[in-house]
């Protein structure tokens, strides 16, 4: 301390001691009114007082405090007027009253007896510019400033979706800024009037609806009854210990004390009000909790008797008597009351103290949050500094706050069974019964498991109710699945294969994608198809080969005729006389016939007509033979290939633009809101079909959509689902395929209530899990080896074989051919009968001699010669004529 400033101070002392010897100590009367319940205001009041009194030796202040009701102004006023009245040495300022209701009648009393009153309730709410009182000081923040601290500061939380319960027009007014921040009543924001009877079914209903984050502008006193229900922001509410509350959610409240300060530490500890909390191993000053209204007191009181303090060393305060009828004014109160407002007031615990326009225009807001049990500031809002909210906790500390939490937290996944992601798992003994997490397995526990032994957190999974994904359904403005889970606190992860889409992300947030993934269509291989012997037939009508054969009989007949007609099919049978006497015709109906078979089975025919009519008529056979058959050749090889491939779908566009084969998704799934939101005009269209098609084509799990694809007749139904699982399944059941390439590019994530203190952390494992492989090694994990992955390996190449035509395909043409030669056969049989029986009566000898001879000739294969009967005959009648000419001449010999 420089020489100058100890002696300016010792002559102050002496100055003052002077007085004091001088006059002796000074004690002036400070009124103060109060409700019954205002204990903390009053405490902090006669606290300040004795503070000031112990400090001070030159004057003294004592208090007089009336207490009065509530909402009973003409009690107040009688009241009032009886202190006065009671008072002789005349009051120097009045405190109070603390709320509302009665603060315009002693306003107005004391600027009639020109009386300082100093107040702490918060200016008029319905009246928010009226111009105060001369002689009024009120310490409360301005309406202004709280409403543009409180806007911005919800705005700092970034919340999309919240409700906002109040209690009165008071909160509504508070909350200004933080209405405009969005358009209330439309689907994000609700608001809601509260009051102690209607609290359970309030929150009830905000619960149903999924509201997860909810501002509550209520009395401090009811916020344990309102948490058990729900999570609040309240000025109050960060002094209310709410350690032993089972809550899995965040509370955020704001203060304009300021807890980390020394100021409000003494306070609380001198004035025993408020609680506070040290902090363990630290040098810092403990925590310290107190309410803003017996901080705003204390200001207040401070501030009246150090300014007072401050004009009476230059004039001696000359307190006069005032009444009510206001004959008598107290003379002093206009000077002291402007010195207040223009005074520079240092050491307050609910910040910085200016005045503008009777009003007080400096604010500091502190945002406390509070984990655990434990409040610390996060943020703090200054009016200095309007647009900004400055965030307190440096990284580090905000990390090993997050660490603490994270370490201290069981975190609650809600998921949804589904291979590969998370299935049940199935024990070697039946009686077996797992329990927790040990009943689970799957790609996604997987995930979990790694991410909680990297960040050193438990965890215990849950299925959701309905084993749904979560859709939103506009009408109950809910969510369901496990975005119901986390929207409404029950869960602090959701993972399976849950899809980041822009919807949900209005409600959650999402960590970064673990895996991705497109839509694709899910179909089934053709069918081993039933095999028809006949099939060669299939590639022409049957009506096409009735009008062949009945063209054939046709052609016969007219060529039978056309070469009678025709002079050029008359030929001369031996062509050794050049003069014959008849001519012949060779083309009866067996030879026209055998023509006309001939040149059908492209194989011609060894005598061909000559009449230039007749090859007229032939040639137009031959043609139409030309083209039925290689119509028929190149049909058949066509035909025998589709036939064999089934329906052809090679993705999106065709399954559009056909009818036939239907297609449809998982219900209440991301890809069925793909389709109903895409802008494409395909998605459009097939969503139109979609969403027309009786029966439905919507399925309530994979298990059905892929069990429908299977069983579907004649391959009619398609499926559309995600990549990631059409690989699972294509990797096991060989009879499925996928159809075209993606429709879309998205990836799956792990949900997570907004803003929730570890979703930095999990982001950061999974990117850990994504550089070291350990993501790609899960996905080969669980869709390559375990539970038959890789049975459709060898299956890719398979096609080819399909392509070769088995004996069933073309067995009717064996069938035709052994058929014909039987038939020959027995042909054969009949003509051979017949001839024994011709030659047996021609030669007057018995069929069975015939039979005999003919079968023994049938038998000598080598022989391929075969004498006629004639022949034999006549040999046979020479052999009878030698032997009658040789017996004759014996007898002459
Ligand atoms: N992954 C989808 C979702 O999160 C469900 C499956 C689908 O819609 O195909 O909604």
């Amino acid at each position: 301390m420089s020489l100058k400033w100890l002696i300016t101070y010792v002559v102050c002392w002496c100055f003052l001691l002077s007085k004091k010897s001088v006059a002796g100590v000074k004690t002036y009367t400070i009124g103060a009114i109060f409700h019954e319940d205002s204990d903390d205001i009053e405490t902090a009041f006669e606290c300040a007082v004795k503070h000031f009194n112990t400090f001070n030796t030159a004057i003294s202040f004592r208090t007089r405090i009336l207490h009065v009701p509530n909402d009973n102004s003409f009690t107040v006023y009688h009241e009032f007027c009886q202190m006065l009245e009671d008072e002789e040495d005349g009051l120097v300022a009045i405190f109070g009253p603390p709320s509302t209701p009665s603060v315009d009648i002693i306003d107005s009393i004391a600027s009639k007896i020109e009386l300082p009153n100093v107040q702490i309730h918060s200016s008029s709410y319905l009246w928010p510019n009226q111009s105060f009182n001369l002689y009024s000081i009120n310490v409360h923040p301005g309406l202004e400033q709280l409403q543009i601290g409180i806007g911005k500061i919800v705005e700092s939380l970034q919340w999309k979706v919240y409700a906002i319960l109040y209690e009165d027009i008071e909160s509504i007014i508070r909350l200004q800024q933080v209405l405009r921040l969005t358009h209330v009543g439309k689907e994000h924001v609700v608001l809601r009037k509260i009051d102690p009877t209607t609290f359970r079914p309030v929150l009830k209903e905000l619960k149903k609806l999924g509201y997860a984050h909810i501002i509550i502008d209520y009395d401090y006193r009811y916020l344990i009854e309102i948490l058990e229900n729900a999570k609040a922001l309240d000025m109050d509410a960060h002094t209310v210990d709410l350690s032993h509350l089972d809550i899995l959610a965040n509370i955020t409240t704001m203060t304009i004390t300021d807890m980390n300060d020394k100021f409000t530490y003494r306070f609380v500890k001198e004035c025993d009000i408020g609680r506070t909390i040290s902090i363990n191993n630290s040098v810092d000053i403990p925590n310290t909790y107190v309410k803003f209204r017996p901080g705003l007191m204390w200001d207040a009181a401070n501030i009246f008797m150090n300014s007072f303090f401050e004009l009476h060393l230059t004039e001696n305060h000359l307190v006069t008597k005032a009444t009510c009828d206001g004959k008598e004014t107290t003379g002093h109160g206009f000077r002291l009351a402007n010195y207040m407002k223009i005074r520079l007031i240092p050491n307050t615990i609910t910040g910085e103290i200016q005045f503008q326009n009777d009003q007080r225009s400096t604010l500091v807001l502190h945002v406390i949050e509070m984990m655990h049990g434990h409040a610390t500031k996060t943020a703090v809002w200054s009016s200095a500094n309007p647009e900004m909210v400055s965030f307190v906790r440096s990284e580090k500390e905000q990390k090993n706050l997050i660490d603490l939490y994270i370490k201290n937290t069981t975190f609650i996944v809600t998921s949804k069974t589904g291979r590969p992601y998370l299935m049940y798992k199935e024990t070697e003994d039946p009686d077996e019964v797992l329990e927790g997490n040990d009943a689970f397995e799957g790609f996604t526990f997987d995930i979990i498991d790694h991410i909680s032994k990297m960040l050193n957190f438990s965890y215990k999974f849950m299925i959701t109710a309905n084993n749904k994904h979560g859709s939103y359904d506009k009408e109950k403005k809910t969510w369901d699945g496990l975005m119901g889970d986390i929207l409404n606190r029950r869960a602090h992860l959701g993972i399976c294969d849950l899809t980041i889409t822009e919807e949900r992300r209005s409600a959650v947030d999402f960590s970064l994608p673990f895996m991705t993934l497109g839509i694709s269509i899910l179909y089934s291989k053709p069918k081993p198809q039933e095999r028809d012997i006949f099939a060669f037939m299939d590639p022409l009508d049957p009506v096409v080969w009735l009008y062949i054969i009945a063209a054939y009989i046709s052609i016969t007949l007219s060529m039978y005729f056309l070469t009678r007609l025709a002079p050029g099919d008359w030929e001369n049978p031996n062509p050794n006389d050049p003069d014959p006497e008849e001519l012949e015709n060779i083309w009866d109906l067996k030879n026209s016939s055998w023509l006309i078979l001939g040149s059908t089975m492209s194989q011609g025919s060894d005598i061909l007509p000559k009449g230039l009519s007749s090859r007229m008529g032939i040639s137009m056979w031959w043609f139409f033979i030309l083209i039925i058959s290689s119509s028929y050749t190149a049909n058949l090889s066509a035909f025998l290939t589709t036939s064999r491939l089934g329906p052809n779908i090679e993705g999106a566009e065709s399954l559009a633009s056909q009818t036939k084969i239907k297609y449809g998704t998982l219900n209440g799934g991301s890809t069925q809101s793909f389709f109903k939101q895409s802008n494409y005009s395909i998605y459009q269209r097939m969503w139109a079909q979609m969403s027309q098609a009786k029966p439905s084509v919507f399925v309530n799990d994979y298990a059905e959509g892929i069990k429908r694809v299977k069983t579907a007749k004649n391959q009619l139904y398609a499926f559309i689902m995600e990549s990631s699982s059409i690989e699972y399944e294509t990797e096991r059941d060989c009879e499925l395929k996928q159809v075209g390439g993606r429709l879309d590019s998205k990836g799956y994530g792990i949900a997570m209530p907004v803003n929730a203190p570890y979703r930095t952390a999990i982001n950061s494992c999974i990117l850990k899990m994504q550089e070291d492989g350990t993501l790609r090694g899960l996905k080969e994990k669980w869709w390559k080896e375990m539970h038959g992955g890789g049975a459709c390996k060898e299956e890719t190449d398979s096609s080819s074989s399909d392509m070769k035509l088995a004996l069933d395909n073309i067995g009717g043409v064996f069938v035709v051919l052994f058929s014909g030669v039987g038939i020959a056969c027995l042909l054969a049989l009949a003509e051979f009968f017949w001839n024994v029986y011709s030659v047996s009566v021609e030669e007057h000898k018995s069929y069975k001699q015939i039979l005999i001879t003919e079968v023994q000739f049938f038998l000598k294969v080598w022989k391929t010669k075969k004498r006629t009967y004639e022949v034999s005959r006549s040999r046979s009648n020479l052999s009878n004529v030698a032997e009658v000419y040789s017996t004759l001449t014996k007898k002459e010999d």
